[in-house]
């Protein structure tokens, strides 16, 4: 596996590739959701890059970002093993040398959601996918629907500016008790970690939204929202008492 550190270098790496290319990009801390992104590329018989980078612009909280879990060499190892013929980790100052004077923004479901107590979020996102895919120019992306939202709006940016890329959803990987794997889920309290299931459990289940808000106070959770939009719910919480609460997100096919 190539690792490449720099735009140019990574630039480099593509243009001596044709063919199909698959894209997978990451924030690290990779786990078995990440993993399944990687299988559903290699399928695809192209190249297959991965991205690790931790987006700045993306965190509204600067705790949040300095708490975000890094594991550089078991990425590292994970990747190799699943065979991506090439990671591209770029620094921030790299990635952001305009002084993020230039930024992708979506006005109307961005401030939905997690955008709603998350203002700048999917800027921040947006802003830094439509780099990273100018930089790869993948044929293939492949984005998991854990993040659905994200997906969405990361669907809506291919089309709305002609970027000729078939964007292709993975389905959420979850661990035994329904919780969806998450890199934030290492940061949880051996209580909390027993807890959280209940999250998906909870927000899978056919009561209203309303009945769904009040049941998961009861068990604990800080609820920030759920709301079900066009049959799928979504949800975010909090969980932790001691110190910084995590936050879990999921979302969930509601049968009418
Ligand atoms: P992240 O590193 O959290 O920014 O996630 C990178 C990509 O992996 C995004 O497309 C996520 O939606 C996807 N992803 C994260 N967790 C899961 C999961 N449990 N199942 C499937 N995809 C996931």
């Amino acid at each position: 596996m190539k690792v490449l550190r720099s735009p140019d270098e990574l630039m480099a790496y593509r243009a001596g590739l044709s063919g199909a290319v698959g894209f997978v990009p990451t924030m690290g801390a990779l786990h078995k959701g990440h993993l399944a992104l990687v299988k559903h590329a290699k399928r695809n018989q192209g190249k297959v890059i991965a991205s690790i980078f931790v987006n700045p612009t993306q965190f509204n909280d600067p705790l949040d970002l300095q708490s975000y879990p890094r594991c550089e060499s078991a990425d590292r190892e994970l990747l190799e093993a699943a065979e991506v013929d090439a990671l591209f980790m770029p620094t921030a100052a790299q990635m952001y040398a305009d002084g993020s004077r230039y930024q992708v923004a979506e006005t109307s479901q961005s401030v939905d959601l997690c955008g709603a107590d998350r203002p700048g979020h999917f800027t921040g996102v947006l802003t830094v996918v439509l780099k990273l895919l100018n930089l790869v120019r993948p044929t293939h992306l492949y984005l998991g629907e854990k993040d659905y939202q994200q997906y969405q709006l990361i669907k809506g940016l291919v089309n709305a500016f002609f970027l000729n890329i078939e964007v292709i959803a993975v389905p959420t990987v979850r661990e035994q008790d329904g919780l969806a794997m998450s890199s934030r889920n290492r940061r949880l309290s051996a209580i909390d970690r027993k807890t959280a299931p209940k999250f998906f459990q909870i927000l899978s289940s056919n009561l209203s939204d309303e009945v769904v808000i009040k049941q998961l106070i009861q068990q604990g959770f800080t609820v920030d929202y759920v709301k079900t939009i066009d049959g799928r719910r979504f949800g975010a919480v909090q969980l932790g008492t001691s110190g910084r609460g995590v936050r879990l997100i999921d979302n969930v096919r509601i049968e009418p």
